[in-house]
């Protein structure tokens, strides 16, 4: 039954088929697994008297008094009464057919939310029927009655109803359960089609408490199969890579030296390990899927510029995306630098390269002239032809989604080859992530940064002290550093943050008119940021009032102060990336932490951490405790990773019995596609691949 579409249940036509594809529910397997949001219990009858503001249920008892008031606004108001107390129904909506058939001593029964009202406890438009004096009344549900999601032009009883159905064939037909029977005995989960039934509809007796929270084990039943399903479908993807091979890229150790000895420092020992990692992967011609994960300034752009030498030096193109332009252009001046005076040529491509520059960078990547390529996310655009791309670097990738990862890849297709791939993130990822978030790709880590770095200091200081950080700006800057002010406000809109900057980038301009202060931010035009950018680098600025757009990646070591604004407002992995800015020389740097009291007890406690750390991976770990693995991630932007039922949070004890799981499955195909189909057939993520 598992496949069957959902146009083959009573009822369903286009109209519907539609609204239920908005939902993502294809089949009526998708259906099953469209799970309830939380419950009503309609399962008995509650004496008045025991209603508090804010419950919900079933009410049941005689009229007393019906009247239409015309207050604020007009309402009809009919007085129930049951033996224990009463309660008043109110009606803002209503037909004079309504109101006359609500005689006072009529019968009947009312389902809704219990509120204070004027005159003691009301509900307000309550789901209600008559009861004829000689009938018998039907009896409660017998079970908790489920509020599904829904989208617009679907109601609940119609889904109800829908899913009844479905429920129905489940039980001429069960789902096969993929999970061991041990399994489901030693953590004491239900069976999977148990498990459906009582998810949508529970017993009276059920907690519903727990149930609210996800941590029901019928439904830990359910997210331990989607964290593996995902887990699996990941592997599958890698394993279809691996299979189409790749270019092998022999180790270029000329060009590797000559490079090497131009640079004015050592390589450390964690970028050395590094570069081997990727040099073994890149020899063979299996295609390397390697993430890169390094702290702010461990020097991972040089790691990409070796992975590229060795491309190169066979004879074949490399890439480098960035997710910003300011980044991209960084990344070719320091490119252009390093690789020109070896008769590399760099092309370099985003938004802003337009007319003839523009064509001629296509042509000499499509000639092959270029070796190497850097750019935005416009290298993406069906305009851009590689010659021969043999590798692609992916920097910040926690910036870019799935599907752009997957479509870099397909640019360098070449018959069933495709390029190696190197994934570079600053965001440390805690052990359990890495494994369900990036499960396809092996993982190296640059656990050191270069030497002659000195920590920089943080400081956690009160909004109402701000003359005392501006003076601070000031004695800096007279000394010739520069210095970032940040403005921050999110879950508003970027207009606002901009706003701010506008405003905090004006009033700094009248305390501090000997300064020459430059603004970024995200509203500017990328060319506008990046002459700002350019300024700044240069030393033709001496502060710099941003919003979080400097977060990635920019690069002027003559920056020694940050002043960061209600910092609380930001988590902990991004407050680490924005004081990543700072630090990059040897000058003693500091970080100025100005937050705007009242702290919260969690708020206090962040800020602590950064204060006492500059350790990326703790404070990684620390932010996933306190804020929850989307917002390290940063899944919320890119939509990378979304489940139906499992959350990586509150599940996250799962992820280690989910490896397990795929382990034992590695020899059985046709389970694994089962529940790779079951839990993600229609997501088109995959589908591509
Ligand atoms: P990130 O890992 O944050 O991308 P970058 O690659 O931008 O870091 O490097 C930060 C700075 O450190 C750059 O100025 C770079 O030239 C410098 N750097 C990189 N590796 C070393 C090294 N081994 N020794 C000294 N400085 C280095
Ligand atoms: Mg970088």
């Amino acid at each position: 039954m598992s496949g069957k579409p959902i146009r083959e249940l009573k009822g369903v036509g286009t109209a519907l088929e539609l609204k239920l594809t908005r939902l993502g529910i294809l089949t009526l397997q998708d259906l099953l697994f469209h799970l309830p949001l939380r419950y009503q219990d309609r399962t008995h009858i509650r004496p008045m008297a025991s209603l508090q503001p804010g419950d919900e249920g079933v009410v049941e008892g005689e009229v007393r008094l019906v009247d239409v008031v015309t207050g604020r606004r007009r309402s009809l108001l009919c007085r129930l009464q049951d033996g224990t107390g009463q309660l008043t129904l109110r009606f803002f909506h209503f037909s004079a057919g309504q109101k006359n058939a609500l005689k006072p001593g009529v019968r009947m029964r009312a389902f809704g939310e219990v509120r204070p009202g004027s005159a003691g406890l009301e509900m307000i438009h309550p789901e209600y029927q008559l009861l004829a004096s000689s009938q018998t009344p039907p009896l409660p549900e017998q079970a908790l009655t489920p509020v599904y999601p829904l989208t617009e032009g679907l109601t609940q009883p119609r889904l109800r109803n829908l899913i009844g159905q479905a429920l129905e064939q489940l039980s001429q037909a069960e789902l096969p359960d993929f999970l061991p029977t041990e399994l489901r005995r030693s953590s004491a989960l239900p069976e999977l089609n148990q498990a459906l039934r009582y998810l949508h509809h529970p017993p009276p007796e059920a907690d519903q408490q727990a149930l609210l929270e996800g941590r029901h084990p019928a439904q830990r039943r359910l997210a331990l199969e989607e964290l593996l399903a995902h887990h699996l479908s990941l592997i599958r993807v890698r394993q279809r890579i691996q299979h189409q091979g790749s270019w092998s890229l022999p180790p270029a150790m000329d060009l590797q030296q000559a490079f090497l000895q131009r640079l004015p420092f050592a390589l450390t020992a964690a970028q050395q390990r590094v570069i081997a990692e990727i040099a073994q992967d890149l020899s063979t011609d299996v295609p390397m899927l390697r993430l890169v994960q390094g702290d702010v300034g461990s020097g991972k752009t040089l790691v990409a510029a070796l992975a590229a030498v060795q491309a190169i030096a066979a004879g074949y193109q490399a890439a480098i995306m960035a997710p910003t332009e300011i980044l991209a252009e960084q990344h070719f001046l320091a490119f252009s630098q390093w690789f020109e005076p070896l008769g590399i040529q760099v092309a370099w491509l985003a938004g802003k390269v337009k007319g003839k520059q523009r064509s001629q960078q296509l042509e000499s990547i499509s000639l092959g002239t270029a070796a190497l390529v850097v750019g935005t996310h416009a290298l993406f655009q069906d305009e851009v032809k590689f010659a021969r791309l043999a590798l692609v670097v992916i920097d910040e990738q926690h910036r870019f989604g799935v599907h752009q990862r997957l479509s870099l890849r397909e640019k360098g297709r070449d018959g069933i080859r495709v390029p190696h791939q190197l994934i570079m993130t600053a965001t440390p990822i805690p052990r359990t992530l890495t494994m369900s978030a990036y499960a396809d790709l092996d993982c190296s880590v640059i656990d050191e940064l270069p030497p002659g770095r000195t920590p920089v200091n943080t400081r956690v200081i009160s909004d109402t002290r701000r003359d005392e950080v501006v003076a601070r700006v000031r004695e800096a800057c007279a000394q010739g550093r520069q210095a970032y002010w940040v403005c921050t406000l999110i879950d508003e809109s970027e207009a606002l943050e901009c706003q701010a900057a506008e405003v905090t980038a004006e009033q700094l301009s009248l305390q501090l008119p000997e300064l020459r202060i430059g603004l970024v931010h995200g509203r500017m035009k990328a060319a506008e940021k990046a002459a700002v950018m350019v300024a700044f680098k240069a030393a033709e600025l001496d502060l710099l009032v941003a919003t979080t757009v400097i977060e990635v990646g920019v690069d002027v070591p003559n920056a020694s102060l940050m002043i960061i604004e209600n910092p609380e407002r930001l988590g902990l992995a991004q407050l680490h990336q924005l004081r990543g800015r700072v630090g990059r020389g040897s000058i003693e740097s500091f970080c100025v932490l100005m937050y705007h009291a009242p702290l919260s007890r969690q708020g206090r406690e962040r800020l602590q951490v950064m204060r006492e750390t500059t350790d990326g991976f703790r404070i990684a770990e620390k932010d996933l405790e306190l804020r929850g693995p989307g917002e390290v991630l940063g899944t919320r932007q890119t939509g990378m990773m979304q489940f139906r039922i499992a959350d990586l949070e509150r599940d996250a004890d799962l992820l280690p019995q989910v490896k397990i799981l795929a382990a034992n499955l590695s020899d059985r195909p046709q389970v694994t596609d089962a529940l790779i189909l079951r839990w993600m057939g229609s997501s088109e993520t995959y589908a591509q691949v």
